[in-house]
């Protein structure tokens, strides 16, 4: 006989690990089931040799495309905590117009079920829970809110600062980006974080990122009613004979199957994942997989239009920790460009080393001060566009029951039109004009990371079942105790990064579970 809990949630990431911290104080009997472990804390996580080069937290999947033939190894990450363990910890909350429908020029970027007032309560709470560090009233695209950031906005480093100077001067709005680290400015000596140049894309050995596990699931495990399962991955839910309601998780854990109940069961795997269980639960009920008989389960998969890009500074850039600078100014139209171009955002600081794991074939022979060099004077954005949803964008599931993708980008025109307009802006930012090289941040191979790292869509939410897989409070429309909390519910994913909507979404679905339970 299997054990019994109130809530069962599957997946640790910035969806489940949320969702556990705010049902942990309910006193509800909470499993968390998490095909990873723990992330070790080990000098490596701060290696990039061992984090860019050799892909040492990486999944050994590997996914397929749509002809089975294996395609790329993805950059996701399983772990207590998801893909929060290695994020850049950027937590922008969406635009209140990305809650409507978007005209873009390649397409329209679908309205949510939910408006921007429904979800505002909870991106403060999210904030609150991963400590968000910024500053309100600079952007003006940021929408209404009814707190202030928890904590002051991450200060710039002067090269940084002096980029902002120079776009204020040039009559754009820089801000400072919102940033989930727990850095105390005003106390060093007593902050967690350290402020290094090694944070976005790397794991914090000292635990001073806001991410799911630190934030999310060790607080829940206070909690004597929580239980987490570690190595434990969910390969199918079983239902009752009606096929209404989920009545078990099968589990492989440490090479045996096990078998958990719970009244409501929670899938929160990141989008691909989320989606891979839903459709490896098909039966007799749910022949194209469960609760998909509106046949949207896997379509709409998405990621941003995100393109890794590296200025040269006239002027050595020695900026240690640079992600605290955004520009919002491209993101509804630009310059003759009537339509949406997207978010402008700092990333990590290049590092020779770097190159060598992103290019390593062409990097293979260039000198070493070459390298280090072009990375002292590199300054690095990341400018994401909106990927628009496309039904034949899809995640299936292959014989062998692996992931199978099927994706053709969206939206290139309006990237193109981010890239060159940065590219315009270079010579009165102290940078070299026109030279705006891609930098491939987080990839060995022509498939962007973000193609895993941004993942979205796939389990959408919306009013009509016809169209939508969970209804807006992302239970399913035909499996009464189902939910999806992480980013597959999303109908269109904006222009910002997504980890806090759906840390906030979390809580909401975390709310109607609660008020459900009674
Ligand atoms: C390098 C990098 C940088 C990023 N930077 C940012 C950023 O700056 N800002 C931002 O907003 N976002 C960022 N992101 C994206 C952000 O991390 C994700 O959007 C977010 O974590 C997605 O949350 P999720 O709950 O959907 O999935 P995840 O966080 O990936 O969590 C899914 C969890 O489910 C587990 N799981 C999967 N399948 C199963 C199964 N069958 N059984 C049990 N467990 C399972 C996984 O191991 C994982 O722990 C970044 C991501 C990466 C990789
Ligand atoms: S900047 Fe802070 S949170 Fe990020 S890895 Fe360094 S110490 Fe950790």
């Amino acid at each position: 006989m299997s054990e019994h809990y109130d809530v069962i949630v599957i997946g640790t990431g910035a969806g489940g690990g949320t969702l556990a911290r705010h049902l942990a104080p309910s006193g509800k009997r909470i499993l968390l089931l998490e095909r990873g472990d723990w992330l070790p804390r080990e000098p490596g996580n701060w290696s990039t040799e061992d984090v860019f080069v050799k892909g040492r937290y990486i999944s050994p999947d590997s996914w397929y495309d749509v002809k089975g033939k294996a395609f790329f190894q993805p950059q996701v990450h399983y772990f207590v905590g998801g893909a929060t363990k290695l994020y850049g910890a950027a937590l922008y909350r969406m635009r209140e117009q990305d809650f409507g429908d978007i005209h873009h020029h390649d397409g329209l970027s679908p309205a949510w079920p939910i408006s921007y007032q429904d979800m505002e309560p909870y991106y403060t709470a999210a904030e609150t829970m991963y400590q968000v560090h910024g500053a309100r009233g600079e952007d003006p695209t940021e929408p209404s809110a009814s707190a202030p950031y928890p904590y002051p906005a991450v200060s710039h480093e002067p090269r940084i600062q002096q980029l902002s100077d120079d776009l204020e001067k040039g009559g754009y709005h820089p801000f400072h980006a919102p940033c989930g680290i727990l850095l105390n400015e005003a106390n060093r000596p007593y902050s967690i974080c350290v402020r290094c140049g090694d944070c976005d894309g790397f794991p914090c050995p000292l635990h001073a990122k806001s991410d799911a596990e630190v934030l999310g699931v060790r607080p829940a495990l206070e909690h004597a009613n929580v239980t987490l399962l570690r190595n434990a991955r969910a390969v199918k839910l079983e239902t009752n004979p009606a096929g209404t309601a989920v009545t078990e998780v099968v589990v492989e854990r440490d090479g045996e199957t096990e078998r958990y109940a719970g009244d409501i069961v929670v899938v929160s795997c990141g989008a691909a994942n989320s989606a891979k269980l839903l459709l490896a639960s098909a039966s007799d009920k749910h022949p194209a997989g469960l609760a998909n008989s509106s046949d949207q389960v896997g379509r709409n998969f998405m990621y941003h239009d995100s393109q890794a890009v590296l200025a040269l500074s006239k002027d050595p850039n020695p900026t240690v920790f640079q992600k605290t600078l955004g520009v919002n100014d491209f993101y509804f139209s630009g310059p003759d460009f009537d339509y949406p171009m997207g978010n402008i955002q700092m990333i990590g600081k290049s590092q020779a080393a770097m190159f060598r794991g992103e290019k390593p074939l062409e990097t293979k022979f260039a000198p070493n001060w070459a390298l280090r060099d072009v990375a002292e004077h590199a300054v690095d954005f990341w400018l994401s566009t909106e990927d628009l949803p496309q039904p034949d964008n899809r995640v299936t599931l292959g014989p062998d029951g692996n992931v199978h993708i099927l994706y053709t980008p969206s939206n290139p025109t309006a990237a193109k039109r981010l890239y060159h307009q940065l590219k315009s802006m270079l010579g009165s930012l102290g940078m070299h004009e026109n030279h705006l090289a891609h930098r491939f941040a987080y990839m060995k191979t022509d498939i962007p990371v973000a193609g895993c790292a941004h993942q979205a869509g796939t389990v959408r939410f919306g009013a009509d079942p016809a169209t939508s897989v969970l209804d807006p409070s992302c239970r399913a429309h035909e499996v009464d105790n189902l939910y999806v909390a992480d980013t597959s519910i999303f109908p269109s994913i904006s222009a910002v990064n997504p980890a806090l909507t759906a840390m906030a979404n979390a809580i909401r679905v975390g709310d109607h579970i609660l008020g459900r339970l009674g």
